[in-house]
């Protein structure tokens, strides 16, 4: 039985005094949804301020350097994210690779110092619209987590958690469908289960684009979905907070079967 864990991705938005706001409703939700695992990435210069300040979510980044320490300009490095007791890391989402040219490499080997140093990896897998339509779904998405499975070894991808997130759904209120969603999601264990049966099997692979309040049941429920990464809506303490109350509904429901 794998448990449902919703993220929030914060990106880069808000404010001292907005995310004071959103971590007093997350402490308020922390205590009603022990049945399911929370988790937030928030910006860098608010990991003090979150840590201190919100009980029952882990706390997690949105990137993380390859390297260990030294001159790396603008980096951060695994080391100094264990101080601020920060759990998550994810890697590789679209908005990285698109804007700042992260390479397959790159997200392995950052996946690769997260599990090293003990944090969980969220290793982001994604097709464009156009790769999509002209057919080269299957073969972007082989390509961008055999990556990560090749470098890592078994112990380290035992702390990997895979987001599937259509960069197409991302920020655009357009979520891909549950049959899209399941089908990618049974695609993308297939690739584990081929690698190692008993890692596919633990595994948990989780959705994110435009999942929200309104759709999270449908989806949230589906046979290879352990819960979601959301970008917009977790921005709003409300809606994480239903978001949240579906994972732990779906996973009841799954847990009865
Ligand atoms: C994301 O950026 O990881 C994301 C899923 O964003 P949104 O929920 O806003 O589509």
């Amino acid at each position: 039985m794998r448990k449902q864990i919703i993220i929030g991705n914060w990106k880069m938005n808000g404010s001292l005094l907005s995310i004071k706001s959103l971590c007093e409703s997350l402490n308020k939700l922390s205590t009603e949804s022990l049945s399911a695992d929370m988790a937030v990435c928030v910006p860098n210069v608010y990991l003090s301020y979150v840590s201190d300040n919100i009980k029952g979510v882990a706390l997690g980044v949105q990137n993380v350097s390859q390297y260990d320490d030294g001159a790396y300009t603008g980096e951060i490095s695994v080391s100094m994210l264990k101080d601020f007791n920060c759990q998550y890391a994810i890697v590789g989402h679209s908005e990285r690779r698109a804007l700042f040219g992260e390479s397959n490499i790159d997200v392995a080997l950052k996946a690769k110092k997260a599990t090293e140093a003990g944090l969980c990896a969220i290793v982001c897998v994604g097709e464009t619209l156009e790769e999509r339509t002209s057919g080269k779904l299957e073969e972007v998405l082989k390509t961008q987590l055999s990556t990560v499975l090749n470098e890592l070894t078994l112990n380290q991808l035992r702390n990997v958690i895979i987001a599937y997130e259509p960069v197409w759904a991302i920020g655009t209120g357009l979520a891909a469908t549950a049959s899209q969603v399941q089908e990618v999601h049974a695609y993308l264990r297939s690739i584990v289960t081929n690698f190692h049966v008993e890692l596919a099997k633990n595994i948990k692979i989780i959705y994110g684009g435009s999942l929200k309040p309104s759709n999270a049941d449908e989806i949230l429920k589906l046979a290879d979905v352990d819960g979601g990464l959301i970008g917009g809506a977790s921005l709003c303490g409300k809606d994480f907070g239903e978001i949240v109350k579906h994972a732990k509904a779906v996973k009841n429901a799954k847990h009865v079967k």
